[in-house]
């Protein structure tokens, strides 16, 4: 379910730029990237659709679409802070983003493992992602992935 079920790594790490850039210590920028995490996937993001196809419909091919396309735009995101920002280029910065995009890797980690050290971080990912979309529902993806692209853009044009 890490290929879905997820505000995307892109804004993640657009969150974990701000971050990164606003804070001077890299494990204070790791820790309240890793906590941005968790508040970020609180908003209902459209991804329950996808899901889905996982979980209900056993089709793999739309999930791992999706988790590809979002883990490529995401390295180029960073590749475009990193050349447009030399304030980047530190610690904290790395720290952040890091901590920014981890959760997601613990909770693929356990999806994958099911090595029980990390099932507390899976619990802790779909507690949050669930929350809200459980007691209100889910938004349209479309609307959802353009709100994210806008905010991208925001960062960006802030950096
Ligand atoms: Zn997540």
């Amino acid at each position: 379910m890490l290929y879905c079920h997820r505000m995307t790594i892109a804004t993640h790490t657009a969150v974990g730029t701000v971050i990164g850039l606003s804070v001077g210590n890299p494990l204070l920028g790791f820790v309240i990237g890793f906590i941005s995490h968790y508040l970020l996937d609180l908003i209902p993001h459209g991804d329950g659709k996808i899901s889905d196809q996982l979980r209900v419909f056993k089709k793999k091919k739309m999930p791992i679409t999706y988790g590809t396309i979002d883990a490529i735009t995401s390295i180029f995101l960073l590749l475009i802070i990193l050349n447009i920002s030399p304030e980047a280029h530190t610690k904290v910065f790395s720290a952040a983003v890091a901590g920014s995009i981890l959760p997601d890797l613990l909770t693929g980690l356990y999806d994958l493992t099911k090595v029980r050290f990390l099932r507390v971080f899976y619990r802790l990912h779909f507690f949050f992602h669930d929350y809200f979309i459980k007691r209100w529902h889910d938004v349209n993806l479309s609307y959802s992935l353009i709100i994210q692209v806008i905010f991208i853009v925001c960062v960006l044009a802030w950096l």
